[in-house]
């Protein structure tokens, strides 16, 4: 069902360029071909929205892979790093968004910081990464969640495995809050079998 959903160029080439901000140009390399995505080495896409038919699944066969030469910690760690970074990379791409998101910040609450910036960074990402990411808000946390999540796609797995996801919501809300006061962790994933990834966002 989600085979033919595809990433536009931008979103993974940033993905491709965060692997390789933590790992190294040789480490993506091998990555890349342990995920038989050996086309991209030296190959990435270019920063547009065209799509040129990078599937949603090869971001969860580059997060297997991963686990498979990094192990289960080593991947967490690389995943939340690189995920951290795509945010940022995310941010310098979009920055006339990013920038008016900010300034529009500026006077509001923390909580209204971080709804402001969820909503707006769910509506930019559903589209390039061809997903549908809801926000919710029950008063006390906030929730991101993603039904199509192309971390996992066709993985199962005994605990969550998105850490790209939970870094990348990590190092969004660290640029508006300027600080790190607070915990983002996913609390059901479709690879342990639930309907959706869900993060929940927890402010202190
Ligand atoms: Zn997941």
């Amino acid at each position: 069902m989600t085979e033919n959903v595809e990433l536009a160029n931008k979103a993974f080439r940033v993905i491709l360029l965060a692997v390789e901000d933590v790992v190294g140009k040789n480490g993506t390399s091998a990555i890349l071909r342990q995920a038989n995505l050996a086309q991209y080495i030296d190959n990435y896409p270019p920063s547009n929205m065209e799509h040129g038919g990078h599937k949603l699944e090869y971001m969860s066969r580059i997060n297997r892979a991963l686990f498979d030469v990094y192990g289960r910690r080593g991947a967490r760690a690389i995943l939340q790093r690189s995920g951290k970074s795509r945010a940022l990379d995310a941010i310098a791409e979009n920055g006339v968004v990013a920038n008016a998101t900010k300034i529009a910040a500026k006077l509001l609450s923390r909580r209204r910081k971080v709804k402001l910036l969820l909503d707006t960074a769910a509506k930019e990402y559903s589209e390039q990464l061809g997903t549908t990411i809801r926000i919710e808000d029950d008063g006390e946390f906030f929730y991101w969640q993603d039904d199509k999540c192309g971390n996992c796609i066709d993985w199962q797995s005994e605990q969550p495995v998105c850490f790209t996801t939970v870094g990348f919501i990590h190092g969004l809300v660290a640029w508006i809050l300027e600080d790190e006061n607070f915990k983002v962790e996913e609390i059901a994933c479709r690879a342990v079998g639930a309907p959706a990834c869900r993060y929940q966002v927890k402010l202190n």
